[in-house]
């Protein structure tokens, strides 16, 4: 038996409860991996309030980081005993786990485990998110984009990643102090937009012009700003909802703003297969490995103080990634 915890119906975070639950061996193409600590992700509150579709009960969290401690048939990349860390379907407020093999992946050992739990799922997202979601123009150094919630745990990977990439990227957040810190990560600027028009700064800081992409994760609550940062051609790249989702919306709009693109793009479609896993894994233990991005862990909580956890993160309290810890 693990200590887990559990939701029996979707609502607010006193729906996530302390459980004891049995933990089996590894059917073909699974692992059982032991966490050392657990990734806490926004994706997280939208399993927990039903905005996100899955069975109940359910285990919830998709990151963690740990030790190997049986491994199922037809599993070649892992070994009992590998230190692993993973992005991965729900189901990691938990001791220890039975998963899916494909997504896990060897931990380098210059990185520990509270780093490799807050990192997997965020940072794997900043990578497809600067890398791999603008097939059609490219981004080039130099280039201006814009990256709503900078402060936060996906945030502050991508503003760091993409200095080192040479991009100017624009970030926004709640207040003052999350603005400072964005800048300090490698934000060329940073807007408040609880105080000020985002999409007047932006088009100041362009000069008019407007950016290549913005990434947007609040959703609801930027959605028109955003299409109103972009240049001609730009990409609305969508890929959240912390404010609530974002409502339907008539196509004639991106012919009115200029010709832009909309995608809405998930970590899960670029990790499909366990190559793509961990290609992206490695460009991300290279950047952490390198030194250019730091992960910057704002808060730890007891796996059993969960609920506070959830409660900071929706009330906007967090910077950067978040960590459950076990005794
Ligand atoms: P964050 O640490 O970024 O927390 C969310 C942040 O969103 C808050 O800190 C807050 O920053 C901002 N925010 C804006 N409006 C609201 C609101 N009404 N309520 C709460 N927060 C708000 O979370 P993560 O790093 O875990 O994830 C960032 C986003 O990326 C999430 O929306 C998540 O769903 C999305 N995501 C998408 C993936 C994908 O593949 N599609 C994969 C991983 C994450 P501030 O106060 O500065 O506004």
């Amino acid at each position: 038996m693990v200590q887990a915890i559990q939701i029996h119906r979707h609502g607010g975070p006193e729906e996530l409860r302390i459980v004891d639950l049995p933990v089996g061996e590894p059917g073909p193409g699974e692992v059982r991996i032991r966490h050392r600590a657990i990734g806490l992700n926004f994706i997280d509150v939208y399993f927990r309030t039903g905005l996100y579709a899955s069975a109940l009960p359910l285990v919830p969290g998709g990151e963690g980081a740990g030790v190997i401690e049986a491994v199922g048939p037809g599993v070649t990349h892992l070994a009992v005993g590998d230190r692993a860390a993973y992005a991965g379907p729900q189901g990691s407020y938990c001791e220890a786990r039975v998963m899916p093999a494909a997504t896990v992946c060897k931990l380098p050992d210059a990185i520990d485990f509270d780093t490799g739990a807050a990192m997997m799922l965020k940072g794997l997202t900043a990578q497809y998110l600067l890398k791999k979601t603008l097939p059609v123009q490219g981004l080039q150094a130099g280039d201006h984009v814009l990256f709503h919630a900078a402060a936060g745990g996906v945030g502050l990977i991508a503003c760091q990643w993409a200095r080192a990439l040479g991009l100017q990227l624009i970030g926004t957040a709640g207040s003052d102090e999350k603005c400072a810190l964005a800048l300090a990560h490698g934000a060329a600027h940073a807007i408040n937009y609880a105080k000020e028009d985002f999409a007047a700064r932006v088009r100041e800081i362009t000069g008019g012009r407007g950016v290549k992409v913005v990434y947007d994760s609040v959703g609801k609550d930027t959605w028109e700003g955003s299409l109103s940062c972009l240049r001609p051609f730009g990409l609305m790249a969508s890929f959240g909802n912390a404010s609530g989702p974002v409502e339907p919306f008539a196509p004639g709009i991106l012919g009115a703003k200029g010709s832009l693109y909309v995608t809405r793009q998930t970590l899960f479609t670029h990790m499909a297969t366990r190559e793509s896993t961990q290609a992206m894994a490695d460009d991300l233990f290279a950047v952490v490995a390198s030194g250019q991005v730091k992960i910057h862990i704002g808060q730890r909580f007891a796996l059993t103080d969960v609920q506070q956890a959830h409660r900071a993160l929706e009330a906007r309290k967090t910077t950067g990634c978040t960590i459950l810890t076990l005794p």
